[in-house]
């Protein structure tokens, strides 16, 4: 029986690991974290039984508690609940599917106590790959992809050739708007942005998406998660998502990762790595495909990517600047308070007023990301 703890269990990423759970009957769920939806929460406690949840919100956690005290499950709330669920004794597995730089110290708490981190929660290794990879190394643990991308250049690895790898190539959809000009975007609304034309996932990385930049916090996140510079990773417009990544290895030889768009794939390949099992749903069939195109990034348009490569590259405090400004101009936008084009402009913006600081430690993290928000609450 294999035993994982969730954090962020009511979420996109967070439902679909519970539906691997429900499939496969030999995954016993130890502890659950949400930050406010204590409905989906307690079913999610009274079918999968877990011996600890957390809620974020005070409030509602005292609610939980209450609803649930038929049963016997110990509910917390807070960053103290996030760490108890992070290090519940039991579990193997720390799934981070919770959304923002909340998701960095529960992870260090999980590493800490040796579970290996089937990682959603990009967040994490954009602003402290840095912290996090060598702990995890230090501590005998696996980061396992769980994003797609990062699942497939996984994948594409397997047969320890990570030290021939010459370049990673990332696809990415672009987006909704593929193809469209920077006036045409002034218009854009919160509506627009969230119809993905492939996918179905959170909200914000819906946004994240339509502007590209969720393509560039993966750039930041594969060079950790890898080992490579950013200008090693090449981001590759695929507008079919059926290639989701390939590596090129020093011979010139291309390994791509195929399928049709689930997130349950990365999920479970991350939940049982290195075994491979059945997954139910939609397969490639190639006798009805017709075609996979391949196109540049417009960095121009789409010029959130270009910012990511940048933060990517010089890395420090930057790529929170980044990350933190992207956060709340998003959510911003979908508040309907700033227009499509203010976002890459306000993480423009942040990053130009940013002085950065190298290698920088949790705390200064942290700070960095308050003060980001600060600039942006003064401004708009
Ligand atoms: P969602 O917005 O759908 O879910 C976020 C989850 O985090 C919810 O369970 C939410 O709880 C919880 N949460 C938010 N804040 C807190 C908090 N302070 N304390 C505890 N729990 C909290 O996000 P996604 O599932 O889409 O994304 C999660 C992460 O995975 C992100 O980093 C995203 O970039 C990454 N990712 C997502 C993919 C996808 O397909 N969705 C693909 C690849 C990566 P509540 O419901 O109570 O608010």
């Amino acid at each position: 029986m294999k035993k994982i703890a969730v954090l962020g269990s009511t979420g996109s990423i967070g439902t679909q690991t519970l539906e691997i759970v429900r499939t496969n009957k030999d995954i016993q769920v130890t502890a659950l974290a949400a930050g406010s939806n204590i409905e989906l929460l307690e079913a999610q406690i009274r079918e999968f039984s877990p011996k600890l949840a957390a809620v974020w919100d005070e409030e509602k956690a005292a609610e939980l508690k209450s609803r649930v005290r038929d049963l016997d499950v110990h509910v917390f709330s807070g960053m103290d609940g996030l760490l108890a669920v992070a290090a519940e004794p039991e579990a193997e597995i720390l799934v981070t599917a919770i959304v923002g730089m909340i998701g960095i110290l529960p992870t260090i708490e999980a590493i800490k106590a040796g579970k290996d981190i089937a990682l959603a929660n990009k967040e994490t290794l954009v602003t402290a790959g840095h912290i996090i990879m060598p702990l995890a190394r230090e501590n005998h643990v696996s980061i396992l992809p769980v994003d797609s991308e990062h699942s497939a250049i996984f994948q594409s690895l397997q047969g320890g050739q990570e030290k021939a790898l010459h370049k990673i190539l990332l696809t990415a959809s672009g987006g909704p708007f593929r193809g469209k000009k920077r006036e045409e975007l002034a218009d854009i609304r919160v509506e627009d942005a969230l119809k993905h034309p492939n996918w179905t996932m959170g909200r914000k990385i819906t946004i994240d998406s339509s502007t590209m930049v969720n393509k560039g916090l993966e750039v930041i996140e594969a060079k950790w998660l890898f080992g490579v510079s950013v200008d090693r990773i090449q981001v590759v417009v695929q507008p079919q998502s059926i290639i989701h990544s390939m590596v090129e290895y020093e011979d010139g030889a291309v390994i791509a990762q195929l399928g049709t768009p689930d997130m349950k794939l990365p999920i479970q390949y991350a939940l049982y790595y290195p075994e491979r099992r059945y997954l139910p749903g939609d397969r490639l069939d190639f006798s009805t495909l017709s075609q996979i195109t391949f196109e540049q990034p417009d960095m121009e348009t789409f010029y959130g990517l270009k910012l990511a490569y940048r933060a990517g590259r010089e890395g420090g405090t930057l790529p929170t600047v980044f990350n933190a400004a992207n956060e709340r101009a998003v959510a911003l936008f979908l508040d309907r308070k700033i227009g499509y084009l203010q976002i890459p402009e306000i993480i423009q913006e942040c990053m130009e007023a940013h002085v950065n600081i190298l290698c920088p430690d949790v705390e200064t993290i942290l700070k960095t990301e308050q003060e980001t928000y600060e600039f942006i609450k003064n401004r708009w």
